[in-house]
């Protein structure tokens, strides 16, 4: 396990020797100690990149060069999925084939924009048709700077990834800052970018509190671009800092994803798909579907089966074969969790299962998986995100009722519909208010599609060409042609 920054392409301690603790949040044990980065450290890790961007070869690499550094990092990531997955489950809690997965997605996607990366080469400039026949006009794409990264807990490499890929493909180079309960896999990343040989000052990583490190990065002003996935509070304190410097931004924010189930659904099938869309990784997906909304003729047969698969979901260490659902990520998310079901029941919510710590479990944060009903529209339960395995249930008579209900949210990320009627399916997806909309499944995520929120959930897209877009600047270069005078 790596403990110290890396930074210029060496590792370091932090400038006040302070540390932070990683605890495990299935036995709630101190497994390691990392560098907490002061606003110093910061500064050293965005001076690297602002000389590695101004003065280095990075920028001006063709895009083929970048694409070979992006596939090294790929294959130094699968060359240690299992390692590396392992380390994910320690520090996250998720289950290890979870873990196993973002792990090879993480692959993944630095091997998608190392293609992305190839294909600026071969389309770098778009000729523009003037009216005007004296001039030629075309347009180029640039890498933007210096990015500043800050990312979440619950899919730790996966969201290092998503910013890092695109914008090393772009010809960015990178500031990053993972989530402090969750830091041990990006410096795994680091390791791996420089064994790959990337040039000193491309990738740069400091771990550290968000309101220190995160902070003197967003507030940097040699930084360029802020890319951030998080909570809504931090991305408007991000967004507000970009203002000031006019940086570009994109940001990744929570929702309260509808999954609306029609009665023409098979129960079995809209049983599975509801389960993993609300507690895979214990429900701390940005986009998972926490509202789900049937149809009434399939209200009560449909929670009954919920209800009885929920029971029988295995908890445990995720280390532990067979394990289906592990600890939530740190104590402060378990609390807040707890909180947020005690307040649901206060508002008039009834617990249809779980709501409790499972039995034989003494030490670990763990939740039993839970289904809340009559949860009054407009309660905090039905309104705000819980970030954990908590779905709310209600049912609804018509199309126009669930497509009302379900856009009734200040959020945007997400939406699912299931129904074998597929023009009903079609128009409902369409008149969804959200930037991710899955008909007859929820949560399949692919490297290659636009990832983003409407609304409060975020601003700009990842993933796919549009996360290549995040980190390029576009030129217009105009000549003039005419032999006549001007
Ligand atoms: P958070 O906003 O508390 O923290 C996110 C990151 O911001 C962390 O690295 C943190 O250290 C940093 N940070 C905190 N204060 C900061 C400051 N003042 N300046 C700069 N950085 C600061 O969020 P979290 O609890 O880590 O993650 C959960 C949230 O993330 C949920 O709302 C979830 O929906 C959202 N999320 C969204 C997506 C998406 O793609 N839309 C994906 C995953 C998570």
């Amino acid at each position: 396990m790596r403990s110290e920054l890396y930074i210029d392409g060496s590792w370091k301690t932090a400038s006040d020797g302070k540390t932070f603790e990683v605890v495990n949040p299935a036995t709630e044990e101190v497994v390691h100690h990392i560098a907490a980065a002061t606003a110093e450290d910061v500064d050293l890790a965005v001076k690297a990149a602002r000389r590695a961007f101004d003065t280095g070869g990075w920028p001006k690499m063709s895009g083929a060069e970048r694409a070979r550094y992006l596939r090294a990092i790929a294959a130094g990531i699968r060359a240690r999925q299992a390692e590396i997955a392992r380390l994910e489950t320690i520090d996250n809690g998720k289950p290890f084939p979870e873990a196993d997965w973002d792990i090879a997605d993480a692959a993944g996607c630095f091997d998608f924009y190392a293609g992305l990366a190839e294909q600026l080469d071969s389309n770098p400039e778009e000729p523009i048709a003037l009216a005007d026949g004296r001039f030629t006009s075309k347009a180029v794409r640039e890498p933007i700077g210096v990015a500043g990264a800050i990312i979440p807990w619950n899919y730790p490499l996966l969201m290092a990834s998503w910013k890092v890929a695109p914008a090393l493909a772009a010809g960015c180079t990178v500031v990053l800052k993972p989530a402090e309960v969750t830091s041990l896999t990006a410096l795994e990343l680091a390791a791996i970018a420089d064994e790959a040989g990337l040039p000193r000052g491309v990738l740069n990583i400091v771990t550290g509190a968000g309101s220190v490190a995160g902070q003197a990065i967003i507030d940097h002003g040699q930084v360029d671009k802020l890319a951030f996935t998080g909570s809504g509070p931090v991305g408007s304190k991000i967004m507000a800092a970009a203002a000031r410097d006019i940086k570009r931004i994109s940001l990744e924010l929570g929702g309260k994803s509808p999954f609306v189930v029609f009665d023409d659904s098979d129960i079995e099938k809209a049983v599975e798909w509801i389960l993993f869309g609300i507690f895979w990784n214990q429900g701390q997906v940005c986009s998972a579907t926490s509202r789900v909304l049937v149809q009434e003729g399939i209200y009560a047969p449909l929670l009954k089966r919920l209800v009885e698969e929920t029971n029988r979901i295995r908890i445990g260490n995720g280390l532990e074969e067979g394990v289906l659902l592990g600890p939530l990520g740190s104590k402060k998310q378990y609390e807040q969790v707890v909180a947020a079901i005690e307040a649901a029941t206060a508002a008039g919510a009834t617990l249809a299962c779980g709501g409790t710590r499972p039995e034989g479990f003494e030490k670990g944060y763990y939740l039993r998986p839970t289904v809340l009903t009559d949860v009054p529209l407009y309660s905090a339960a039905w309104v705000e995100e819980i970030f954990g395995p908590v779905v709310c249930v209600r049912s609804f008579k018509t199309e126009d009722e669930a497509v009302e209900l379900a856009n009734d949210s200040r959020f945007g990320l997400a939406a699912a519909v299931m129904s074998k009627d597929d023009a009903r399916a079609e128009r409902v997806a369409k008149a969804f208010r959200a930037g991710i909309v899955w008909i007859n499944c929820s949560q399949p995520t692919f490297t290659e599609a636009p990832w983003g929120g409407y609304k409060q959930s975020g601003i700009g897209r990842e993933l796919g060409r549009w996360g290549l877009d995040n980190y390029l600047e576009t030129k217009q270069i105009t000549k003039y042609v005419s032999e006549d005078p001007w």
